[in-house]
């Protein structure tokens, strides 16, 4: 395997608040922003409230998803007084931190969520081929050992990228959970922090010249989702997710497994063909 040699990583953006209900990133930001932006000997680091009236409610967002505007149609949408206020947030945050796809870009723009689904500590990238967050996913997983630690990644082109990290030109989101929205449960802000820390420690290395070794990772992709099964005139739920599969994110679900248990008490079985992971969100 030859070395490949990348610049070193200076400007770092950390946001949370990117959904205003996901609160550990909310509270870790606060603290990064109370302790003012630091910088060190190697990194510049910014924080971010992404969106912060969503927080200030305590909800996910005010009009729009937040993290759906990071596309290029959407940030070159001409602002109107009627434009929803996460278009105008997501322009704001893309002239903050990048423009996206420019030289002027933060170096890595990391993003902080959680889930209400049993997914330990995933990274979440867009792309297949890149080298920092692999590296750093490396770094994470050989250092937590109180929660899987897993890399998702999306496959989207930038353009087509439609979240916050996209903007940077590394970007890595970081996603745990089971937390429930509106809530901050310890052992889940302790490991966010902890995932941070050992970022922004890779990050020190990387930029003093350390030499990693490659090897290999395992990576998950978005393969395909499934819906809950809805009333056809209604479209509201009908069914919960069955008992045996709640809470089991990541194991490999079979064809016949248990998806889901209907209100009145009927198992609807997977019926995919090939094994999958599965992920309940
Ligand atoms: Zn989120």
């Amino acid at each position: 395997m030859d070395p490949v040699s990348l610049p070193a990583l200076s400007c770092v953006a950390l946001c949370g608040g990117t959904h205003g209900n996901e609160l550990s990133g909310v509270c870790l930001v606060r603290e990064q922003q109370r302790k003012k932006e630091e910088e060190t000997e190697h990194v510049t680091l910014v924080t971010v409230m992404s969106n912060p009236r969503a927080v200030q409610e305590c909800r996910r967002y005010i009009e729009k998803d937040l993290n759906r505007c990071f596309t290029a149609a959407i940030l070159s949408t001409p602002v109107s007084d009627r434009t929803p206020y996460e278009i105008v947030r997501a322009q704001e945050l893309n002239a903050l931190l990048g423009p996206k796809g420019s030289d002027g870009a933060m170096d890595l723009v990391c993003d902080l969520h959680n889930t209400t689904a049993n997914m330990g500590l995933c990274l979440i990238s867009n792309s297949d081929c890149d080298w920092i967050c692999m590296h750093i996913y490396k770094h994470l997983q050989t250092n937590i050992s109180s929660i899987p630690v897993r890399l998702l990644n999306l496959y989207t082109s930038p353009d087509e990228s439609s979240n916050l990290a996209s903007v940077g030109k590394h970007g890595l989101s970081i996603e745990i959970g089971p937390q429930p929205h509106g809530l901050v449960r310890a052992d889940v802000l302790s490991t966010m922090k902890k995932g941070v820390q050992l970022m922004l420690e890779w990050i020190r290395l990387f930029n003093s010249g350390t030499v990693f070794e490659g090897g290999e990772v395992e990576v998950h992709t978005v393969v395909k989702c499934i819906d809950f099964p809805r009333d056809p005139e209604t479209h509201d739920i009908t069914a919960v997710i069955h008992p045996q599969l709640q809470d089991q994110d990541f194991c490999l679900l079979r064809q016949g497994d248990p998806l889901f248990l209907s209100f009145s008490g009927e198992t609807e079985v997977y019926r995919g063909g090939a094994p999958l992971s599965s992920l309940c969100e």
